[in-house]
């Protein structure tokens, strides 16, 4: 087997060599320079992985993605600084906007295992710049269909206290299971239900079946919370809060058992309304929760204008908990600032148990995770019960 090309570009001569040996020894073969302008003469579209140091004379890093970017490369990249971790962060957020896949973004002095992880990430399916066809992906007149022929069912996925790892919930999360295209994600029907007019009935479908859920559990005995997400575009319908109280109390749950999630997006136009129904929700005592906190439109003034009771850190923060200082700052941070308001704080995306306790040094109140179970069919949360120890 032909074995896979590595190219290195890093103008400090010392450090360009000891990349170009640990990769040797990991098995690839090793185009290494440490002159920025060889770079157009190395590279070719047979490289599968580019070692970057971003800051370089005559030519800086961020050219060299934005070069690798028009000749349409299918490389995955690598990339490293010795100043200033935000840097990094950024040319990362550039290169996957130029969908270039970033296995690592290393800090120097690099350890050897370092690279060998990154190496380690390298996938070349994941690498070439696959777009799923459009044309496979079910239209907006197959999920009008799917909410008629009942194709779309819900899951739940647990939250725990991270001081005593007890239940402290589930949020209730959307599947679609298309007849000949299988499971489709949230991710691409809920946008597609937004632009055609199709989520007020999803909306119906997942309020009426998520409290339904709560009534069964909790008069099985199973004393619980449910968490329900919310697109802000349903946030106009005056009548919502009125709807929700007549909901828990025909299936006896309380409202103060009910969590509503949200974010604000660029289409909400009409934030009197968002900020009516919002309020009086929090009033008639549901709980409500700024979700995927830190990013896109979930802002510090909606924390201002939005008796919101509790704040969900977003996933992407929490994955690099461990690795990342920035994202470690802005956990930290954004704890103090929801306990400083009084409300509590979920931590979405926990995979392992090393975020999880660190979580719990932070002072963070629940987390929600792979680690601690996958969103699941009501019926599988006997069995994760008895499986998660607490
Ligand atoms: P969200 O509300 O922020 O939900 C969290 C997402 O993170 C879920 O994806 C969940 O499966 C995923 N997740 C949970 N733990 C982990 C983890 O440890 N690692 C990783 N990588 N992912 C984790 P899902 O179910 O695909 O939902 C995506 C988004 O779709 C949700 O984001 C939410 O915005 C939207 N959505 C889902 N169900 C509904 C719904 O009933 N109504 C509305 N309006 N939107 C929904
Ligand atoms: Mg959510
Ligand atoms: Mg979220």
């Amino acid at each position: 087997m032909r074995k896979l090309e590595l190219l290195v570009v890093d103008d400090e001569t010392d450090f360009a060599e000891f990349v170009a040996d640990v990769a040797k020894d990991a098995g690839f073969r090793v185009l290494s320079t440490d002159d920025p302008a060889e770079f157009f003469e190395l590279y070719s579209s047979e490289t599968n992985i580019v070692v970057l140091d971003l800051f370089m004379p005559g030519i800086d890093g961020i050219e060299l993605i934005r070069h690798l970017a028009d000749k349409n490369s299918k490389a995955a990249l690598i990339l490293m600084s010795g100043k200033s971790e935000s840097v990094l962060h950024a040319a990362q957020a550039l290169a996957e906007e130029l969908n270039i896949n970033v296995l690592a973004t290393l800090q120097k002095p690099i350890l050897p295992d370092e690279l060998e992880n990154a190496f380690s990430m390298y996938a070349p399916e994941q690498s070439s710049r696959y777009v799923a066809g459009v044309d496979d992906m079910p239209s907006a007149h197959e999920l009008r269909q799917a909410i008629d022929r009942d194709e779309l069912f819900l899951v739940f996925q647990p939250q725990v206290s991270i001081a005593d790892r007890s239940l402290r919930g589930f949020e209730a999360l959307l599947r679609w299971k298309h007849p000949d295209k299988g499971m489709i994600s949230p991710g691409y029907f809920i946008p597609l239900a937004e632009e055609n007019d199709l989520i007020a009935d999803i909306s119906t479908y997942t309020d009426k079946s998520a409290v339904e859920q709560l009534g069964i559990w909790q008069r099985g005995g199973l004393n619980t919370r449910i968490s329900i997400n919310m697109s802000p575009l349903i946030l106009t319908d005056l009548e919502l809060p009125e709807q929700l109280t007549t909901q828990a109390k025909e299936h006896g749950v309380d409202p103060s058992n009910i969590t509503i999630e949200v974010t604000e997006t660029a289409a909400t136009v009409n934030i009197a309304q968002y900020i009516d129904i919002l309020t009086r929700l929090r009033m008639k005592g549901f709980g409500l929760s700024i979700d995927d906190f830190g990013t896109g439109f979930s802002s510090l003034q909606q924390l201002v204008r939005v008796p919101f009771s509790e704040l969900k850190v977003d996933i992407v923060f929490i994955k690099k908990l461990l690795v990342d200082n920035e994202c470690r700052s802005i956990t930290e941070i954004s704890i103090m600032l929801a306990h400083k308001l009084g409300m509590a704080v979920v931590a979405e995306g926990v995979e392992d148990e090393a975020t999880f306790e660190l979580l719990g040094e932070l002072g963070c109140d629940k987390g929600q995770g792979y680690w601690i179970g996958r969103p699941m069919p009501a019926e599988e949360i006997e069995s994760w019960r008895s499986s998660w120890d607490h």
